[in-house]
């Protein structure tokens, strides 16, 4: 009589992990992070009418470049999946996915903010997670630079992670290493992970300015460098550099 296939049950692997991985500097250490933890990583990504093809762009040069940096990373690296989450440019206005000033509202919510992203993301991780029969999903998201985002928030994920299990008849565990780091110990991380090979490497291919500028090179990376995104890393950078003794470049 020819076996049954045995049933696996669902997110049972504590050997791999799936990262929220969009390009920038916060995914790439959260990236790292999980790299140097699981024996396994799959990275997913989201295209949703970013103004720019420079993220996605800065996703594919970043995950090569972790696989030069470090041999046993790139044996660690499985599949990597941009999903389509073009919807979120049907229910926002911001600059993000219109050619608009950067601008605050009222509760200092910059209009960047797509109301509910980082919720959607989490959900369709999730849902790919149980696909791909992975337990453990790690994201770079933190509330110590808190920027308006509130599906940032500690207390968020947590929620989340229950909504998620109770949801889906889960165990998934939701990691955010980030969590309690400013921008200047991300890059202290990123040191401790990889060393000044990896500082580099986020440095000169992670992407996070608001305006998509890949034209101008700072001590801390491209970006226009007067955009609140751009403001963040370069405060951070400066931050990292004297807590280390060094000069900015
Ligand atoms: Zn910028």
């Amino acid at each position: 009589m020819a076996e049954q296939p045995r049933r696996v049950p669902a997110s049972t692997d504590d050997e791999h992990a799936l990262v929220l991985f969009s390009g920038g500097q916060d995914s790439t250490a959260a990236l790292a992070w999980a790299l140097e933890r699981f024996a396994g990583v799959e990275t997913v990504g989201f295209a949703y009418g970013q103004r720019h093809s420079v993220e996605l762009e800065a996703r594919r040069s970043v995950l090569a470049g972790l696989r030069e940096t470090s041999p046993a990373w790139g044996d660690r690296l499985g599949e990597d999946r941009v999903l389509d989450a073009d919807i979120l440019g049907q229910i926002s206005d911001t600059a993000l996915t219109r050619e608009a000033a950067i601008a605050y509202d009222e509760q200092g919510l910059p209009n960047t903010f797509v109301p509910g992203r980082n919720l959607l993301f989490f959900t369709l991780a999730a849902a790919l997670a149980h696909r791909r029969r992975i337990r453990h999903l790690v994201a770079g998201v933190c509330e110590t630079d808190f920027s308006g985002y509130p599906d940032c928030r500690d207390d968020t994920v947590k929620a989340l992670q229950v909504t998620l299990n109770l949801g889906m008849a889960e165990r998934l565990v939701l990691h955010t290493p980030l969590m309690w780091l400013d921008k200047a110990q991300t890059w202290q991380l990123l040191e401790e992970l990889g060393g000044e090979a990896l500082v580099a490497l986020a440095r000169e291919r992670t992407h996070t300015c608001y305006r998509g500028d890949r034209q101008h090179r700072h001590p801390w990376g491209y970006g226009c460098g007067a955009c609140p995104a751009c403001e963040l890393r370069a405060e951070g950078w400066y931050r990292y550099r004297a807590m280390r003794g060094r000069e900015p470049e």
